[in-house]
């Protein structure tokens, strides 16, 4: 079989791929295939019969990143994420698409095409509710958490997980994109929105006592192994519709912080609150839209809390973390952690190497500039003040502050 050697695969090697590999297909019949990877790293191929409409999707690694071939990565990240969905669709289930096979020589996985669903970045940019996100999002999320760290799980089953999802190369990417560049651009890659640039300096590269606050989170970051996590939480690796929700690509997931997940998924809400600030004109619809998003990223730290707690009661087995507080200890933790990832994640898609459509696509000039301006201005209130977030409300208060 030419799948005996690995090598980077075009839509014909993939239809012949899931002919002889797959049993969803009969050897006889009519395939099409499409690469419709829109990400930074990988090439997903989505195949289809054309007679039943039967499909499947086909994604792979490269040994480099898709858009430059200065990011080497190790291909164990097709791994990584087929085993991750396969235990977070254990640990929640309904919320992450199945997967069918894991394949170690082509460093391919197939799994469930969910072309029904959009990408919830693009249907917040069109301004799309879904009334269901909070629910779902925060039931994902408390289950693949709290129920992978060592308060619930037995300690050496804990640890176990912790050395199979080390991670490295994709952690490496993490710590510089989100950490170490955004706040000096010590590589020279941060690429800011040239009117801003003066501000920015200012503001963010000049800001001794917000840089050391960084500096801190960093290293929590690279050793506070609580959870196993999505790594990669954005709106983009979020497929929705009106009453489902499904996770995708958690390549990035090794143990960190807890509220790295949550902080990134409030962040993404806030881009496209900027967006539809910047890009709706008739007031009535904006003040529609906006009121939505704000009720929902307090309703996800909320929910957030009461399930997290409710969770804790239901799961906990470490003795310890049966004295009287410390779950709210725990959870107040998360919180802090939550509020200085949205910073971060604010921060780093404004001025870092990767940017979000939500932002980029304000064409208007002094529009994009007033949108940057708050994610920034609220990104310094969330990381210097990490401590005083507790509460939905309080999450939105430093948003509606930095308007
Ligand atoms: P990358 O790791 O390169 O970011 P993603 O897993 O995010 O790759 O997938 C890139 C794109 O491919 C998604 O934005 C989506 O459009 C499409 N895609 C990925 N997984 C599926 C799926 N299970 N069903 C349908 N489309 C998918
Ligand atoms: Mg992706
Ligand atoms: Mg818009
Ligand atoms: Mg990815």
């Amino acid at each position: 079989s030419k799948f005996n050697t690995y090598f980077l695969m075009k839509p014909t090697d993939v239809i012949e791929y899931v002919k002889e590999k797959l049993d969803l297909f009969e050897p006889e019949a009519d395939l099409d295939c499409k690469e419709i990877g829109d990400g930074n790293l990988n090439y997903v191929f989505r195949v289809w019969d054309k007679n039943t409409n039967q499909s499947v999707i086909v994604k792979q690694a490269g040994e480099t990143a898709r858009i430059s071939d200065d990011f080497k990565l190790s291909t164990d990240r097709n791994k990584i994420e087929s085993d991750v969905l396969q235990l977070e669709g254990k640990l929640a289930p309904g919320l992450v698409p199945v997967v069918y096979k894991y394949d170690e020589i082509m460093n391919c996985s197939a799994m469930e095409d969910l072309s029904d669903h959009v990408i919830m970045r693009q249907a917040l940019i069109e301004h799309k509710k879904f009334p269901l996100f909070a629910d779902h999002v925060t039931t994902f999320m408390v289950n693949t958490l709290l129920l992978t760290t060592d308060v619930v799980l037995e300690h050496k089953e804990k640890k176990a997980l912790v050395k199979n999802y080390i991670n490295p190369d994709l952690c490496e990417i993490t710590e510089d994109l989100v950490y170490t560049e955004p706040f000096n651009d010590y590589k020279g890659r941060n690429d800011v929105f040239p009117p801003n640039l003066e501000w920015v300096r200012r503001e963010l590269y000049e800001d001794q006592e917000l840089r050391l606050e960084v500096a801190k989170l960093k290293f929590e970051f690279m050793t506070n192994a609580q959870a196993l996590l999505h790594g990669d939480l954005h709106t983009g690796s979020i497929f929705i519709k009106p009453d489902s929700t499904k996770v995708i690509d958690p390549e990035f997931a090794f143990y960190g912080p807890i509220g790295y997940d949550v902080g990134n998924v409030i962040a993404n809400l806030i881009f496209a609150w900027v967006n539809a600030d910047a890009t709706i004109n008739d007031v009535a619809e904006r003040e529609d839209y906006t009121v939505w998003l704000e009720k929902t990223i307090v309703d996800i730290v909320n929910m957030f809390n009461e399930k997290f707690l409710k969770a804790w009661e239901e799961n906990v087995s470490e003795v310890l973390a049966k004295e009287e507080g410390f779950d709210k200890w725990y959870l107040g933790t998360v919180l802090r952690d939550t509020a200085a990832v949205t910073g971060l994640e604010l921060s780093r898609r404004i001025v870092g190497l990767a940017h979000v459509k939500d932002i980029t696509s304000i064409s208007d000039k002094n529009a994009r500039l007033r949108a940057e301006r708050i994610c920034l201005t609220a990104a310094k209130d969330y990381i210097k003040k990490r401590e005083s977030f507790k509460t939905g409300e309080d999450f939105l208060a430093t948003l509606r502050e930095a308007v």
